[in-house]
């Protein structure tokens, strides 16, 4: 969180620019956008336009956290309730009455920013490294099977399945159970799923500076299975190879027998 981005969001406007707002909002909000902030604007409204501000990219892959401060996932949960009463609302389902869809507005927009897109409103998981260096370090193969949970950005149905993650040691180390929360960090978002293998892949590149790596995600996708084409059991499988991974026909062998010893252990 930088110093500039902390501009406060509650300030008083003059009445002016309430108007301009009022009959012009994409213009007013970009202008209130650089100093400071609008009374009765959505705080959503206010980051949103900070983000474009900025060129801040705020894809539904992408992680947004530097613009969150304190308290302000709260009152985003307010507003996306507010704006999923008005969803149930035009789809015409009785949310006053229907004892089932009386909480569903508050419990979708909670699910959203606490569950399947936590990714892109929390900072990177702490993953600190242990130096690899001493004489009897470690040099083989690691391979991490994580199951993730995702959703496609394009029809917000689930995305299932495992990344096997894959590296030659470099000269420092993170624990284990810290490959699959950078996964699963990545993966709690809007994304594709070539999309989320690369993002696996960078995200544990910067973790342990392994230059040698892949990434092999297998999937099932609910929007193939709940609607649409409504094929069930129907597999996505995409690689991303670097370094050795890509160039050494040996490592890559390795990498993929490794995965193939994985899921005899433990089928899927
Ligand atoms: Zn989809």
């Amino acid at each position: 969180m930088n110093g500039d981005q902390r501009s406060p969001f509650k300030v008083s406007e003059p009445n002016t620019l309430k108007k301009t707002m009022n009959d012009k909002q994409e213009t007013a909000l970009d202008a209130m956008a650089g100093d400071g902030g609008y009374e009765e604007a959505y705080l959503g409204d206010h980051l949103r336009f900070k983000m474009k501000r900025d060129k801040k990219r705020f894809w539904a892959g992408d992680n947004i956290s530097d613009y969150l401060h304190e308290g302000d996932k709260e009152r985003l949960i307010d507003e996306a309730t507010e704006a999923f009463e008005l969803v149930l609302d035009r789809l015409l389902i009785d949310r006053e009455n229907d004892p089932n869809s009386k909480g569903t507005a508050r419990r979708l927009a909670k699910m959203y920013f606490n569950e399947i897109m936590a990714g892109r409103y929390e900072p990177a998981p702490d993953a600190t490294a242990f130096p690899n260096d001493t004489q009897d370090r470690y040099e083989g193969m690691l391979v991490v099977r994580s199951e993730l949970r995702s959703m496609c950005s394009h029809h917000h149905q689930p995305v299932v399945g495992v990344a096997y993650i894959g590296l030659l040691a470099a000269e420092k180390l993170i624990g284990l159970s810290k490959y699959t929360r950078i996964a699963q960090w990545c993966a709690r978002r809007g994304t594709l799923q070539e999309e989320l293998c690369n993002d696996i892949a960078r995200e544990i590149e910067r973790a342990t500076g392994a230059k040698d790596l892949g990434v092999y995600i297998q999937a099932t996708h609910g929007c193939c299975e709940n609607r649409g084409i409504m094929a069930h059991s129907s597999l996505t499988q995409t690689t991303v190879l670097k370094g050795a991974f890509k160039d050494d026909a040996g490592t890559k062998k390795e990498f993929f027998d490794n995965i193939k010893m994985q899921q005899e252990f433990a089928p899927r």
